[in-house]
């Protein structure tokens, strides 16, 4: 069982914010700022490309939610509601979860995109021709 199972499940000790029959939201084990908090549906997934488009909407609704709380709750200036998928995104616990991260004005948290010059047009076709 996964370690995210494992705190659903009550196994391991978590601290909870917010819980309902198919949704839990825990605050992360390491801050990357004030209030960073993990929303993970109860009902395992690996990420992002094995949910069922219902508990899908079910997570995202309640980190929006959970996004203005916990906004209001630190007065942050903004925040991020980010989701990793595989280990080269940055995934380390396959069980998906969308952050929760309030952001200050001048705190040190690092999310970069670097510049890559690519062709535009091709990368299109590529992505309609999967669809
Ligand atoms: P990922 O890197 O997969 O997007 O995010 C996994 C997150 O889970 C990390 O930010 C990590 O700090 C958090 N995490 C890992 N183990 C535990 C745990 O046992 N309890 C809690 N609350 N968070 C955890
Ligand atoms: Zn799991």
């Amino acid at each position: 069982m996964c370690i995210f199972c494992k705190i659903i499940n009550g196994e391991i000790p978590s601290k909870k914010i917010y819980e309902d029959e198919d949704v839990v939201a825990i605050l992360d084990i390491s801050q990357a700022t004030k209030g960073h908090t993990l929303v993970l549906p109860k009902k395992h997934f690996d990420n992002i490309l094995a949910i069922d488009e219902e508990y899908y909407t079910k997570v995202m609704n309640t980190a929006r939610k959970l996004a203005k709380v916990i906004t209001k709750a630190f007065n942050a200036d903004g925040c991020n509601v980010l989701n990793n998928c595989g280990e080269a995104a940055g995934q380390s616990v396959m069980h998906f979860h969308v952050h929760v991260i309030p952001r200050y004005k001048g705190d040190d948290l690092k999310i970069e995109f670097t510049e890559h010059e690519l062709d535009l047009n091709e990368i299109q076709e590529e992505i309609l021709k999967a669809m």
